[in-house]
């Protein structure tokens, strides 16, 4: 790695060698990281992005490493962590409604929490989903019939720490599991803010509907090392369902399981490769067209060396 970018790096923030992404992702899979570097602060994520920028480094926002399959290879160029975590105070709007604006690498569950314990409603759906708000904006997170285009504003998002564009959150196709930064336009683009409108509701309430919430997860989904559901629904059949017809459930490849729990679910039984879920992927993939003619498309997004994205 060119001797001139570490030493740009390295006055922006700590920087990590050949890191394993093992260790920051949900899955405890993934090769290693050329550099890696972690961003405590808007203002650390906008400098490291502008190096990465200027000396043409391939860069990727990490969040929490809960919705990637990252290759054996590892990532080639810099992984940069997104720890900015500052939640500004509440601010009343006209309507009585309170908006509430938070940094990309807020946890969204922690989040979600926080608020609902404040008697802040809008967010409780989220109570489990183990994301940053960053990565919650990309894939327009969402559970229990709720999701996040449901309380987004706007975006600030940055091309250099000089050129900051805020987005509203129509501007931002945000759909089933994908958006515009999923789809294309907004491909690259760095999340550093997320403004999201919430409603005053009787805590009380809020703690019991969070508390159901998690009963209904902790019964559904699986206790081993996952990246959540592995592929999205489609509109004929929930992916579950479908993996379930074709006899895969509990199938293993390696140290990758479809889980016996829950068939969206692949879980890495201990040292699992990338390799490994990415052939359970292709099985399901084959045999549901197979049987249904009905294509499967990964929710996880792959990441790094050996895969194409
Ligand atoms: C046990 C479990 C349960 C889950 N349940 C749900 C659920 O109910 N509903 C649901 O929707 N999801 C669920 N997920 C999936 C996952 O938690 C969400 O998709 C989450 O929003 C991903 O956020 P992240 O910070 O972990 O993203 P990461 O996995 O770190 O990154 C995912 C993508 O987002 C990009 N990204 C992250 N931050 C930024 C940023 N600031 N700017 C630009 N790009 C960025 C990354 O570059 C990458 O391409 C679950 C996952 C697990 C492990």
């Amino acid at each position: 790695m060119d001797s001139q970018f570490l030493a740009e790096l390295r006055q922006a923030a700590t920087v990590r060698l050949s890191e394993p992404m093992s260790d920051h992702t949900t899955f405890g899979i993934g090769g290693p990281a050329d550099a890696y570097a972690i961003a405590e602060s808007e203002e650390q994520l906008q400098a490291l992005v502008d190096v990465a920028r200027f000396h043409a480094v391939p860069f990727f926002i990490l969040g929490s490493g809960s919705n990637i399959l990252v290759g054996d290879g590892g990532v080639r160029g810099l992984v940069i962590e997104n720890r900015s975590g500052r939640v500004d105070e509440p601010i009343r709007q006209g309507n009585g409604s309170l908006l509430v604006r938070a940094q990309s690498g807020t946890s969204l569950a922690g989040l979600a929490r926080r608020l609902s314990s404040t008697g802040l409603a809008g967010l409780e759906w989220a109570c489990g989903i183990p994301g940053s708000l960053g990565g919650a904006v990309i894939y327009n997170a969402g559970a229990y019939g709720g999701c996040l285009a449901d309380c987004l504003r706007s975006v600030r998002v940055a091309n250099s720490s000089a050129e900051v564009t805020e987005l509203a959150a129509s501007e931002l196709a945000l759909g089933y599991r994908g958006s515009a930064f999923t789809r294309g336009v907004l491909q690259g683009k760095v999340v550093l803010s997320l403004d999201l409108i919430l409603h005053q509701d009787a805590s009380q309430a809020l703690a019991a509907r969070v508390a159901e919430l998690d009963a209904r997860r902790q019964a559904a989904q699986p206790r081993e090392r996952n990246a959540g559901s592995i592929f999205k629904n489609t509109p004929e059949h929930p992916a579950w369902w479908l993996i379930e017809q074709v006899g895969l459930r509990g199938h293993r490849i390696g140290d990758a399981q479809i889980s016996p729990k829950h068939t969206n679910f692949i879980v890495n039984c201990g040292h699992a490769r990338a390799s490994d879920v990415k052939a359970l992927i292709a099985l399901a993939q084959e045999r549901v067209e197979e049987r249904f003619g009905l294509r499967l498309e990964p929710e996880v997004t792959l990441v790094g060396e050996g895969f194409d994205g």
